[in-house]
């Protein structure tokens, strides 16, 4: 059988009534234009000979922003052709009225992201965001309630945000009991405003591992909680990377975060300065660390680590497979 895939189609600022300061989809997406219904369905078809087309995902602006006769195009130009393939779509918080949810459900859309980013009123003004944490909660219970499969967005290091306050927006999306989470610390792209408030020093990024530190106690939280963590870190093309001012950006971060979390819990289970590992040959990267940094610690450490390779990934006989 042929492996699904998922077709993202990026539609940047569509549906954005506002900017965020930190925002730069152009970049980020690397598209400049916005894909016309009557175009979706030529380019999922180029798609299809990666794999069997499982799921189209909107992402890069607010979906349910836009005007809803053009949602209703875009989702009958997919149903026309795919009709029984998945459909996500990202969108706002302050853009998810009842009205809206039901074209969504009309065109049987299962997941919604929301671009959450934080919950704290100060910094979503600061951020240009135009809704309050209220609205945001409010917006997630609706969802939940009509039986989407939710998906949060929450940055790091945005302008005002403790580490404090990014821990309560963990928490708060556990007690929403939101499907999945996706973690951004921010990053400043060229001529934002963000920008231009890091030039009059009214902003400082995080440092890389400042960032690492906070996105491995959330990581680990949110898998104790059964929240999916479905990315960390943008990713960026090189012509993006040209557009990147300042900011935590490490292409690996995902990896460097989950191999942390391995790490700070394989350290909660050691016994007699040793450590039995069974694992799938697949985990061994995140039992090894980022450029096998774990191994070399554990080392330093005079702890020796026993490794056999079978299924599952236990240490000293508790399963990690709830944490990768
Ligand atoms: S709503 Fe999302 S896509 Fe639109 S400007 Fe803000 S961050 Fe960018």
């Amino acid at each position: 059988m042929r492996k699904g895939i998922i077709v993202p189609i990026f539609l940047p600022y569509a549906g954005c009534k506002r900017r965020c300061v930190f925002c730069d989809q152009f970049t980020v997406s690397g598209e400049r234009e916005v894909l016309p219904p009557w175009r979706i369905g030529t380019v999922v078809k180029k798609w299809e000979k990666y794999g069997r087309v499982e799921e189209i995902g909107f992402y890069g602006g607010t979906f349910t922003g836009l005007h809803k006769d053009l949602m209703i195009s875009y989702l009958s130009s997919i149903r026309e052709m795919y009709p029984h393939v998945r459909i996500r779509v990202s969108t706002r918080p302050d853009e998810l009225e009842e009205e809206k949810l039901d074209i969504l459900s009309n065109f049987g859309v299962e997941y919604v992201e929301v671009g959450v980013q934080t919950f704290r009123d100060e910094v979503l003004q600061a951020c240009h965001r135009g809704y309050d944490g209220k609205t945001a909660v409010k917006a997630l219970e609706r969802l939940k309630s009509r039986g989407f499969t939710v998906g949060v967005h929450l940055m790091q290091g945005l302008p005002g945000n403790t580490f404090e306050d990014e821990f309560e927006d963990v928490k708060q999306v556990a007690r929403l009991k939101v499907d999945s989470c996706r973690l951004h610390p921010t990053l400043v792209f060229q001529d934002t405003p963000l920008h231009e408030m890091m030039s009059r020093g009214e902003y400082t990024p995080l440092s890389l591992s400042e960032a690492l530190s906070r996105l491995v106690s959330m990581y680990i939280f949110l898998r104790g909680k059964g929240i999916v963590v479905n990315r960390i870190g943008l990713f960026l093309d090189e012509n993006a990377r040209k557009r990147l001012v300042a900011g935590p950006y490490h292409p690996a971060l995902g990896h460097m975060v989950k191999a942390e979390a391995v790490f700070v819990k394989i350290r909660e289970l050691i016994k007699d300065g040793r450590i039995q590992v069974v694992l799938d040959k697949r985990y061994y990267p995140l039992l090894a660390g980022y450029r096998s940094r774990n191994m070399k610690r554990w080392k330093n450490r005079r702890v020796e680590v026993m490794v056999v390779f079978s299924e599952g990934f236990t240490v000293n006989g508790v399963s990690f497979l709830w944490l990768i």
